[in-house]
């Protein structure tokens, strides 16, 4: 039988070519460097508001918010006045990992917005609450080693047992060895106590902020690649979120002139955050592709750029964006990047949108484009030949018209998830 070509999808928070650019003529993101020689580029354009949740769903079905139903960071829980965090059930259109999954076809999804619960696929899915997994419930299991007491929640995973597995690669700040942070900044011994002292992300807290967001994307590096080693599925595709929440609080130091009031001293050891940022997560790209060949594809992209606060520091910033130097509210471009047999190397492409993704992904693999979707298969990225092969073609929809039916569940890490989310300024 022929090898199937197999397709990885490294989907980063807030990723832009501004800094990206630089850092490879500067040889420091090597792995990058080599799929933007064999690649398609392109600069994504985003939605506004450029909340994550809503664009992260975009992606993944094609669709506009108002038609998926996943329209920001809290949402409305039908028939009631409260508010919950997106979860999948919530979702009305089918996303790329429903579309693709069948008995040949495996798919594995990790860490991407509002995929808790884990929906049945044929391969898996570790959930955006995986790594928030009760971590203080868990400690205390851990020290009263009662096994009992540690029963994981349903649905954080798909299958359920995959969580059993993958949890010894969940990172916890309580174990965390603090002087890691050395890769990012020049820690002061008062940082090193402060770190100590941090007990959950804060958003006045910069250092506590680049703490957490390392840990949760180290365990779903860690728990990625124990998930595509063992299954290594047609499909996979891992979701980072920390460059965006670096980029936020970390500014100033990268362009102190660009701010008022950052004292120097900090500029020089907190300066390289943000690219030493990419650079680790270069470094996590470099071991993802370790599973694959050079025949076989790689998708890169992030949901919106990311550019310095202009309003930092002056009397028009109120709330969170006076402590944010980072912002994507004007909806900077995001990147794309596709390479693979099928795609054009070293070519250059306009006109792109976070509504695309899924379409291109669907012609990518001769599937039909649904014509509820409001993206376009980005034709110019293919070769020419691909695609008079494989004409571009519709079907209504994709989706099961009853989707979307919420069913109320927790995973018991809503407290951390909201807690992050107010760290950064997207929740009150
Ligand atoms: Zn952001």
């Amino acid at each position: 039988m022929e090898k199937k070509t197999k397709t990885f999808i490294f989907a980063i928070d807030g990723a832009t070519w501004d800094i990206i650019d630089p850092l490879i003529d500067s040889g420091v993101m090597p792995n990058m460097a080599a799929l933007m020689k064999k690649g398609t580029k392109a600069g994504l354009t985003t939605l506004t508001p450029t909340e994550s949740p809503q664009i992260w769903t975009s992606i993944a079905t094609g669709a506009r918010p108002e038609k998926h139903g996943i329209e920001s960071f809290m949402v409305k829980v039908p028939g009631t006045d409260k508010t919950t965090l997106p979860t999948s059930n919530l979702r009305r259109k089918s996303a790329f990992w429903n579309i693709l999954s069948s008995p040949d076809y495996s798919v594995g999804v990790v860490g991407w917005w509002s995929t808790f619960p884990a929906e049945r696929v044929n391969g898996f899915i570790i959930s955006d609450h995986a790594n928030y997994y009760k971590k203080e419930i868990l400690k205390d299991c851990l020290e009263l080693t009662d096994n009992a007491l540690c029963a994981p929640e349903p649905k954080e995973t798909f299958p359920e047992s995959l969580y059993r597995e993958i949890e010894p690669h969940i990172r916890y700040a309580y174990e965390f060895d603090n002087s890691r942070l050395g890769r990012f900044v020049q820690l002061g011994g008062e940082d090193l106590k402060r770190l100590t002292a941090y007990s959950t992300l804060s958003r006045d807290e910069c250092l506590s902020v680049l703490k957490y967001v390392y840990i949760y994307d180290e365990s779903f590096r860690r728990s990625g690649l124990h998930a595509l080693k063992k299954f290594q599925p047609d499909l996979f595709a891992v979701f980072l979120a920390g460059v965006d929440a670096v980029e936020h609080h970390f500014w100033k130091f990268m362009e102190p002139g660009k701010f008022p009031g950052v004292p120097s001293e900090l500029a020089e050891r907190y300066g390289k955050a943000i690219e030493n940022y990419y650079i680790y997560l270069d470094e996590v790209l470099g071991e993802f592709l370790g599973f694959y060949s050079s025949g076989d594809r790689v998708i890169i992209l992030s949901d919106h750029g990311h550019g310095p606060n202009v309003d930092y520091g002056t009397n028009r910033a109120s709330g969170y964006w006076k402590i944010a130097s980072g912002t994507h509210e004007h909806g900077p471009d995001g990147i794309l990047l596709l390479s693979g047999p099928e795609f054009r190397e070293g070519a250059v492409i306009s006109g792109a949108s976070v509504l695309d993704i899924t379409p291109t992904l669907l012609a990518l693999h001769g599937k039909p484009v649904g014509e509820d979707m409001d993206g376009k298969v980005l034709s110019g990225a293919f070769k020419s030949a691909f695609l008079e092969k494989n004409p571009v073609s519709t079907i209504e929809t994709h989706s099961p018209k009853d989707m979307g039916n919420y069913v109320p569940v927790e995973s018991g890490g809503e407290d951390e998830y909201k807690n992050k989310l107010r760290a950064l300024g997207y929740i009150e």
